[in-house]
């Protein structure tokens, strides 16, 4: 071999080598954005929702002190100063709408309000878009009670703080398609604002890749058990999609795809995203849309198709959730500020942060994902399409046994086909792009190729 063909070879292998690292290491951009979380912004948000009093759904709209009117159109005083700050690309509006009265929580025919700002894309042609969401409304004990106290300092002023503090930050950066910030109400009466959402992005085809609900991050102490864990966060995403069809049925029967719904794959990603970004925090993956019989703001995005999940801290506090600000036998109960553990919170938000700005940045995900079935091999071809748009990078094939909960390995490839030594009867498999700072896609999972 002439040395220059040598010194070409260690070339080669030098830059797949480093192309290679590229893939895995962190973005200083993402790193940045986290370092800019403040649990002292956090903590003042809450303590601000907190002074409305009540922030119920039917609580006074004209007031400028109490009720969720105050607090709505605080919340859009302060997206409109991150607003300033971004050049003009942040908008915010509140979406009013009208909710017939339901029998149930709606006593009569109201108008309700979703505060919410758009931070608009540099591409025009890339019609992707990601919501993040808090719930702004609060109750007292008895749901339909407008008047007395209902601080909702956790539940939810905790995932409005979040969503603000996001919308703050990256607002002052440049993303090539839309995000949504958004503080929903109507949670406590029935999801109602969230629907409104939802309805609005399936009427108009919105192309949503990611919902993300934050309902109760900020307590880290169970009631009852006096559980204190500041370490773990769990993220809850559906196991089989609301809207599957019979065909997709039958193939998520023969491919054995029953944890690999396009929202455990978000749930999955946040887990990833978080390792690499956030310090002494684990994702707890709960295989299940919310809560035991329960359902959350994301739950209509679910339910309209869209890939959604929520972030709940891991230990719940029924004496702070749902109840009259009271002291009884030297216990007090209510959703006061003092209980919240905003360090915690800080946490949380950082994984929400490096999640949303990772996506917001990453190439679109591959199309025709498909694994080859028709000889008997103990490789495994994967075989996809490259997206359009932003230049990709390479792929990432993550691969993981099939009692795994989370993605064991990840193979770099700059093909839009791969063979790979690990067999299909004993992985799992998808496909995700990259870019050349490492942000990448969600993952697809593969569907036969016959
Ligand atoms: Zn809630």
């Amino acid at each position: 071999m002439k040395p220059t063909s040598i010194l070409c070879l260690f070339l080669l292998l030098f830059i797949s080598h480093t192309n290679y690292a590229q893939t895995t290491v962190d973005d200083p951009e993402i790193k940045k954005m986290v370092a800019e979380v403040k649990s002292e912004n956090m903590e003042a948000t809450v303590r601000k929702l907190v002074s409305f009093g009540t922030r119920h759904t039917l609580s006074d709209t004209k007031s400028n002190t109490r009720g969720i009117g105050a607090a709505q159109r605080w919340v859009k005083s302060e997206f409109d100063k991150y607003a300033l700050a971004s050049g003009g690309r942040l908008t915010s509006i509140i979406d009013f709408f009208t909710i017939k009265a339901d029998g149930r929580r709606i006593a009569t025919d109201s108008q309700l309000g979703n505060v919410m700002a758009t931070l608009k894309g540099t591409d025009p042609t890339d019609d992707r878009v990601l919501i993040i969401s808090g719930h702004l409304d609060s109750r007292a004990s008895d749901v339909m009670d407008a008047k007395s106290d209902a601080p909702g300092a956790n539940d939810d002023a905790s995932g409005v703080a979040a969503m603000m503090e996001l919308a703050r930050i990256m607002s002052q950066r440049e993303f090539p398609f839309t995000l949504i910030f958004v503080a929903v109400v109507g949670e406590e009466q029935g999801l109602y604002g969230a629907k409104h959402l939802a309805d609005v992005a399936k009427d108009g085809k919105w192309n949503v890749i990611a919902m993300i609900n934050n309902d109760m991050i900020g307590n880290s102490l169970s009631s009852g058990t006096l559980l204190r864990d500041n370490t773990k966060v769990r993220v809850f995403s559906e196991t089989i999609p609301f809207l599957e069809t019979e065909a997709e049925s039958k193939m998520r029967k023969s491919t054995n795809r029953d944890n690999d719904s396009p929202s455990r794959q978000l749930a999955r990603y946040i887990k990833t995203v978080t390792n690499q970004y956030v310090e002494q925090l684990d994702i707890n993956l709960v295989y299940r849309n919310d809560r035991f019989l329960r359902g959350g703001d994301h739950t209509p995005f679910s339910q309209n198709g869209f890939t959604a999940i929520r972030f709940c801290e891991m230990n719940e506090n029924y004496d702070h959730q749902h109840q009259n600000v009271r002291k009884e036998n030297n216990i007090q109960y209510g959703d006061l500020a003092e209980f919240m553990d905003f360090e915690y919170m800080k946490k949380v938000t950082c994984s929400n942060l490096a999640t949303f700005s990772n996506l917001a940045w990453s190439p679109k995900a591959p199309t025709n994902v498909g694994i080859e079935v028709k000889d008997l091999t103990n490789f495994s071809t994967l075989a996809w399409t490259a997206p359009e748009g932003k230049s990709v990078y390479g792929y990432n094939i993550l691969i993981r046994e099939t009692s795994s909960q989370h993605w064991e390995k990840a193979i770099f490839v700059k093909d839009t086909k791969a063979e790979i030594p690990y067999s299909k009867d004993n992985f799992f498999f998808a496909v995700q792009t990259v870019d050349a700072l490492g942000h990448s896609s969600l993952p697809v999972f593969p569907i036969p190729i016959r």
